[in-house]
């Protein structure tokens, strides 16, 4: 299969569903295609040939769809960056994969002369904004009228589809290679699990489109007729209007997302019941977000995904009929059809049900490689699992209980403390909007359990009143010794609580020993 057929399939069957909304612009699926098969003409004109690496820093946008889908008729290979980054970062990326054509929106134009200080590699910058193209670039819009269009290359099957950079949570961000039938067999084994996206839906994209999880939702809808509308960026207010205004029936918002929308003080005035399905994950949920989730969104079915960029990127699903039982509030689900999971412990032997050890995954769907990373790739995938980085749990019935990533783990005393637990218990109290509990080197136990605890507005709370919550409801060992409140926590790019960042107020780099 290529991603294209996706398209093409689209074209022949409805070509007159509207496909991106953007702002006041709104696409068919037949004028996307046009534009898309225009844009690999353009490519190609560009002296783009297959296998050249393209690569995307933009806001999320009716563009971005273009370029996933005309880099791919291109046969070029998509590489979107993190729109975070430094230009250090972002040319460093560049420099890696040695990108020959950089697409580039208004947001970020005035960075590219930094960029281009960094790495002289790019042939071409291609502009992509709504303003006045900059000399310096080529407009996008001018590339499209004046092109002609490409035959799409309909290369697929194992060949490179797309370097995708992992959301650098615990290190440097890898750029991770998925083929077309990685991306495919992903997005078809999550749309036959079912119940969890609705038919010809109209899907909101605010969640950063360079991260796998919005595209693989961007794939799954376009299987099940969707209509998308774009929003450039993040508010809880923008997501609310953005919902109210297109009718919205399917959404992926992360956890730090959620919690600003639920905590956001007039939610109550916007008419938020057309989302059907309401989609979650690429990192832990309190059970009282869950809760106050489903509080603010009665009518949505709740379905979370758990999976990381190298699996393409699920590995399991909650399903909405999973949510209604009480035992499964802390479960990531069962394993995808397209996805096989086991949890192993530190020799790689499967252990039973119920233990903690490592979460491995096996299938179609799982990463060629790293880039250019032979070592990493190697140990990644050794024995033919992809080893996840997380500690997790099966129960009898295949549900995964995901505990911690190991690194986040806290060895305290020789007890180990799953961070997520204790994070769980503190979230239930009701002066704390949010925080992160981490290891900080202790003499004694060799580590102490700490947290990180940003409070709601107006609410006062002491360390002491907080450790004493904890004691009611989980065990002494596990209690944060020691508290420090801030006003925000530090996030990556894809929205996921920066744990190193907060370590390094007590580590050295090196002086932590984990896995
Ligand atoms: P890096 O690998 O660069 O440190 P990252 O692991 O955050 O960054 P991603 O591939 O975007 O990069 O994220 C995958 C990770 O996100 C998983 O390994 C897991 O720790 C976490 N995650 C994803 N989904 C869930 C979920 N539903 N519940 C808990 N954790 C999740
Ligand atoms: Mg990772």
């Amino acid at each position: 299969m290529y991603l294209t057929q996706l398209l093409h399939q689209a074209l022949q069957t409805d070509p007159d569903r509207v496909f991106t909304i953007d702002g006041e612009r709104t696409r068919t699926v037949a004028e996307s295609a046009g534009r898309i098969a225009r844009l690999a003409g353009a490519l190609a004109g560009l002296g783009v040939v297959s296998g050249d690496r393209v690569a995307m820093l933009s806001l999320n946008s009716d563009r971005y769809v273009e370029y996933l889908f005309g880099v791919s008729w291109a046969d070029a290979v998509i590489t979107p960056i993190n729109n975070r980054w430094s230009d250090t970062e972002i040319a460093y990326a560049l420099a890696e994969s040695e990108t020959c054509v950089l697409l580039v929106d208004g947001a970020f134009s005035t960075r590219v002369d930094g960029i281009r200080e960094r790495y002289r590699g790019l042939d071409h910058i291609v502009y992509c904004g709504d303003d006045i193209c900059p000399e310096t670039m080529i407009g996008y819009e001018q590339l499209i009228i004046e092109s002609g269009p490409a035959e799409d290359a309909r290369r697929g099957g194992q060949d490179l589809l797309g370097l995708f950079y992992t959301g650098g949570t615990t290190g440097s961000p890898k750029g991770v290679m998925l083929s077309h039938n990685s991306v495919l067999v992903n997005a078809l084994g999550c749309f036959t699990t079912g119940d969890w996206l609705t038919q010809h839906g109209r899907m909101l994209h605010v969640a950063p489109m360079f991260h796998l999880a919005d595209l693989f939702l961007l794939i799954s809808g376009a299987l099940a007729g969707h209509s998308h509308v774009t929003l450039p960026g993040f508010t809880p207010g923008g997501v609310a209007a953005a919902i109210e205004q297109h009718r919205i029936t399917d959404v992926l918002l992360v956890p730090s997302m959620l919690q600003q929308i639920v905590d956001q003080p007039d939610i109550a005035g916007f008419d938020l019941s057309s989302v059907r399905h309401m989609l979650y994950g690429t990192s832990p949920i309190s059970e009282s977000l869950l809760e106050r989730t489903r509080n603010l969104f009665p009518r949505a079915a709740l379905a979370q995904a758990y999976g990381m960029t190298e699996l393409a990127p699920v590995a399991t699903i909650l399903r909405p009929a999973d949510h209604e039982d009480p035992s499964l509030r802390r479960s990531a689900g069962r394993p995808a059809p397209h996805a096989e999971v086991r949890i192993v412990d530190e020799d790689d032997a499967e252990v039973p049900r119920g233990v903690v050890g490592e979460i491995v995954a096996r299938g179609d769907h799982v990463m060629l490689g790293y880039w250019q990373r032979p070592e990493d790739t190697a140990t990644a995938l050794r024995g033919g699992w992809m080893h996840t980085g997380d500690a997790g749990y099966m129960d009898q019935r295949g549900y995964v209980f995901v505990v911690d990533r190991i690194k986040d783990m806290i060895v305290s005393g020789g007890e180990n403390v799953y961070s997520a637990e204790v994070e769980n218990v503190l979230g239930r109290h009701p002066a704390v909007a949010s925080c992160a509990v981490i290891a900080v080197p202790d003499e004694r136990w060799g580590e102490r359990v700490h947290a990180v605890v940003v409070r709601r507005p107006g609410q006062q709370v002491t360390a002491d009143e907080l450790e004493k919550f904890c004691r009611e409801h989980i065990a002494a060992y596990k209690v944060p010794r020691s508290v420090d409140f801030v006003a925000a926590l530090p996030l990556s790019g894809a929205g996921k609580i920066l744990k190193r960042e907060l370590r390094k107020a007590y580590w050295s780099e090196s002086s932590r020993q984990v896995g």
